[in-house]
């Protein structure tokens, strides 16, 4: 099969691999209708994060193929999606909900990579969940984006507290802010600000949800949040991008005793504890526990009440996987779905 190989930082090639096969009992092949880059496989693009002949992707929807003799919640024929962290769904934390740091965790980037024609899928009964039947292709992006980009943003909104009432805003506007964007909408915040600089993602910012643009970033962003806001900061606050600055901005801008949730890889950044302490708030993140939320995420695309899909703003077949990885690095694209 075909699949993506990173060498090294910024050389993204699509090889030949070999089919994955049936190791355990418990494992799933699955062969992919589609994946996608997350912005996470920027890092290791740019050098931040090694990357010695990495096997790429690890967001997924397809076709299972092929089941192991203990399998039981899917058969070959089921179209599924899958969350980016394998898990059993079974132990004590998987059943607090918090599946992303199950006690058999594994990242599906670590060796399994998802941009490819197939993958092996291990503990398929507990990172996999059937759609109620087989999809109509304008359906795929939707489910596509359930299996992270909007797993995370809904838990990121969900560790905010985002609710009726509620003011949320929300710090990054690439696809998993959007998305925090949208189950914030979902789960009935009555206002939502986007902290974004660009025309496009504040569009499309609005049609998810937004119901204020913030430009300021950092303390003058802070601020403005805060003028907006009768001076007390945001109820509920999504930190959704990783740096610095906008940790702290997140920190600064959510309310005494507000709720944020942090999903942004953070890289490097130093959160001065005095600067936390004083802020009095509760917070939460992580890795997200997909799992717990696909269920729910995927009844509500299979009846058209979110539109998660249009996240995607450049569709390009698996061999050109490089050119995508090259259109997210120079910030042309937002987030690119390979077809296979
Ligand atoms: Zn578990």
């Amino acid at each position: 099969m075909r699949g993506v190989i990173m060498h090294t930082a910024g050389d993204v090639r699509v090889e030949d691999r070999d089919d994955p096969k049936i190791i355990e009992p418990t494992d799933a092949v699955v062969r992919l209708t589609a994946t996608c880059i997350c912005g996470s496989d920027l890092w290791p693009y740019r050098g931040i994060e090694p990357a010695d002949h990495t096997l790429m992707g690890h967001e997924y929807v397809g076709v299972v193929e092929e089941v192991g003799s203990a399998v039981e919640t899917v058969e070959p024929g089921d179209f599924v999606v899958g969350s980016f962290v394998i898990s059993d769904n079974t132990c004590e934390i998987c059943r607090a909900g918090f599946q992303s740091k199950c006690v058999h965790a594994e990242f599906v980037h670590a060796g399994i990579g998802t941009q490819a024609e197939k993958a092996r899928i291990p503990l398929a009964d507990g990172t996999l969940v059937a759609t109620p039947g087989r999809p109509e292709p304008e359906l795929v992006p939707a489910l596509l984006a359930a299996s992270d980009v909007l797993g995370t943003g809904w838990f990121a909104a969900v560790a905010a507290e985002a609710g009726p009432g509620k003011t949320a805003a929300v710090v990054g506007d690439g696809a998993v802010g959007l998305m925090a964007i949208l189950a914030a909408k979902q789960l009935g915040a009555e206002r939502i600000i986007a902290m974004s600089r660009h025309p496009e993602r504040q569009k499309l910012a609005r049609y998810y949800g937004a119901t204020d643009i913030v430009e300021e970033r950092g303390d003058a962003g802070v601020a403005k949040i805060k003028e907006m806001t009768g001076g007390h900061g945001a109820h509920a606050v999504v930190e959704a991008v990783g740096t610095q600055e906008a940790f702290m901005q997140a920190v600064g801008a959510t309310r005494g005793g507000g709720h944020m949730g942090y999903v942004g890889v953070n890289h490097e950044v130093q959160i001065p504890g005095i600067e936390l302490f004083f802020a009095g708030i509760h917070t939460l993140g992580g890795p997200a526990p997909v799992r717990r939320f696909l269920p729910e995420l995927i009844q509500l695309i299979w009846d058209r009440k979110i539109d998660p899909g249009r996240v995607f703003d450049l569709t390009l077949p698996l061999e050109q996987a490089p050119e995508g990885y090259k259109a997210m690095d120079e910030r042309r694209a937002t987030k690119v779905l390979l077809t296979l």
